[in-house]
């Protein structure tokens, strides 16, 4: 468990966070249609009419020239942070000799604060909280994204309330009650969304997660909170030609993919590296052969950290407008790749390790060619994750 111990800096002595002057508000991911930033946002109502529901994005002017700084905009100047980010790249040559593929790195998100890439998500979320002035976090989670909320919530000087399913792994239980979270519990997902719903009426909440049926995905502001992954790939080991991304709705899948989408507009970069969702049953890949992208998709797993049911068109566009796809890696396949992780010294939450799984699946069709340069989203490590250990 890594608590935040150090607190840079709080709400009081960030003030208001400074906006990106260059953001200009929030735009369609389907139609393009554009909207401003607002506290809540419930998605594209003219897609919306036409029977299809899809999330916003942020939109911005374009840079004044290559010279302004970082060639992937941030919704913000001033952003509230306990540290997250600049999570180390690892070159596994063994593993990448044993998956026969020539270059096999590891983004090792276990680094963020509080554990798990969700941290970058929740450090902007917070920041468009404070921007607004909204006194509570409110969000629908049981895991790595429900400790990160508490804890920044905690540090930024805002209430916290989690919408939980009732089995909750008591790890997670007890650090929320730690972090001075407020947990609600449900017994499905329609039960913690229609909360979460409920409480964003009322003035001041802010929903970091996504809480639509069907679903959209996380606020638009605080997804950008992964875009800089992909500078970070491109600084630590040149630009990927695939990666391979845990994903249940999908946020972290489009936030890689929109940074470098970012970098290739900015001229940084030749081509787009494949987006690769890895899921623990056929849902996105269902909806790639024709399947309704609102529709339900069922399945157990013990990858508790992308189970659910739900596909969004986030996700779909990350896949599609890179050139990826959609791998389907069971539980047994992703504990045998969990146990060449740990043969290499990595320790992986399940999820995580069925991208090595899906890297397998991969190679094997030849859909990633042997000379390819691949990474692989280590989302967490297994310290937390309930299937941990694996049965022997
Ligand atoms: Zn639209």
């Amino acid at each position: 468990m890594s608590l935040p111990v150090q607190v840079p800096f709080t709400a009081r002595s960030l003030g208001r966070p400074i906006r990106n002057p260059l953001l200009h508000g929030l735009q369609c991911l389907r139609c393009g249609a554009p909207y401003p930033v607002r506290l809540m946002h419930d998605g594209c109502p003219a897609c919306r009419a036409e029977g299809v529901h899809v999330g916003l994005r942020a939109s911005y002017h374009a840079m004044p020239g290559r010279a302004a700084g970082s060639s992937i905009p941030m919704p913000y100047k001033t952003s509230f942070t306990l540290g997250e980010g600049h999570t180390p790249l690892r070159p596994m040559p063994e593993l990448a000799r044993r998956l026969d593929v020539a270059r096999l790195c590891i983004k090792d998100e276990s680094g963020n604060p509080t554990g798990s890439h969700k941290d970058r998500m929740t450090a902007v979320g917070v920041t468009q909280a404070l921007d607004f002035e909204a006194h509570t976090l409110v969000l629908a989670s049981s895991g790595n994204a429900a400790l990160s909320a508490a804890h920044y919530a905690w540090a930024a000087g805002l209430a916290c309330e989690v919408a939980t399913y009732e089995d909750m792994p008591a790890a997670y239980a007890r650090e929320l009650d730690a972090a001075g979270a407020r947990r609600f519990s449900f017994a499905d997902n329609a039960g913690r969304w229609a909360f979460v719903a409920e409480r964003v009426r009322y003035p001041g909440y802010f929903a970091l997660t996504n809480y639509h049926l069907p679903a959209l995905g996380s606020a638009p502001l605080a997804i950008e909170g992964y875009k800089p992954i992909a500078q970070e790939c491109l600084d630590q080991g040149g630009l990927p030609d695939d990666i391979l991304v845990p994903t249940a709705r999908g946020d972290l899948a489009w936030g890689i993919f929109a940074g470098f989408r970012d970098l290739l507009a900015a001229g940084r970069i030749a081509k787009l590296p494949r987006i690769w969702a890895v899921e623990p049953f056929a849902r996105l890949a269902r909806v790639l052969e024709g399947g309704a992208l609102d529709a339900g998709y069922l399945g157990r797993t013990a990858q508790f950290s992308t189970a659910g049911a739900t596909v969004t068109f986030l996700q779909w566009q990350a896949v599609t407008a890179s050139g990826g796809g959609a791998v389907v890696v069971n539980d047994d396949q992703a504990r045998a790749a969990r146990r060449l992780l740990a043969e290499a010294g990595v320790s992986a939450e399940l999820c995580a390790a069925a991208g090595l799984g899906a890297l397998q699946q991969l190679r094997k069709r030849d859909a990633i060619a042997a000379e390819a340069h691949v990474v692989l989203m280590l989302t967490a490590d297994a310290s937390r994750d309930p299937s941990w250990p694996d049965p022997a």
